[in-house]
């Protein structure tokens, strides 16, 4: 951040009297502009025990395939979020929204929110970011493919989780080094 949003003039890089971390202050205006963690929200949405998967259409990991999810928009809950970006990225109305997964990854400042749900009717398309979406079995998943660890190790588990019917919502941290070897 180099300009203040409110007035556009200079902004300093320091920590406020009172505060205990460095902010961006505007030198006008005096406001001080917090940068927060971003909400990431996604679904894993279900028909007849298989999951709806994308693939990707756009960077990063083009062409490697994912759970529909996205970045939080500002006035919406987690949940209007999630079923969001699963209609942009598949085409799909969900229902029976249940959250399921949480991953903290500090050193992007993100968090990560999947909620299990059902597709209504089984009716799913192709959203402007996929290049192709479908329902996939354990055992036809690519796992290969698939973009993103997080991605990855929710799949795992939702699929370990179906056998027992037992689905306990886990939240774990993504670091640095889980990331690199990932
Ligand atoms: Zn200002």
């Amino acid at each position: 951040m180099k300009f203040c949003p409110s007035c556009g003039s200079g902004l300093n890089y320091h920590v406020p009297a009172g505060d205990d971390r460095h902010r961006f202050v505007c030198t006008a205006c005096e406001e001080i502009h917090y940068v927060n963690p971003r909400v990431i929200v996604g679904c894993v949405p279900i028909h007849q025990g298989r999951v709806l998967l994308c693939k990707r259409a756009i960077e990063p990991r083009l062409g490697y395939w994912t759970l529909p999810a996205g970045f939080m928009e500002n006035g919406e809950t987690s949940l209007q979020g999630a079923a969001r970006e699963t209609w942009e990225e598949a085409r799909a109305r969900v229902t029976d929204m249940q959250l399921y997964r949480i991953f903290d990854v500090p050193h992007i400042s993100q968090v990560h929110m999947f909620y299990r749900c059902q597709v209504q009717d089984g009716a799913y398309g192709v959203g402007p970011e996929s290049s192709a979406s479908g329902f996939y079995a354990e055992t036809e998943i690519p796992w290969d493919e698939i973009a993103f660890p997080v991605i990855r190790e929710t799949l795992q588990e939702y699929f370990a989780d179906a056998l027992s019917g037992q689905f306990p919502v886990r939240v774990s941290v993504i670091d640095r080094r889980l990331r690199s070897t990932a």
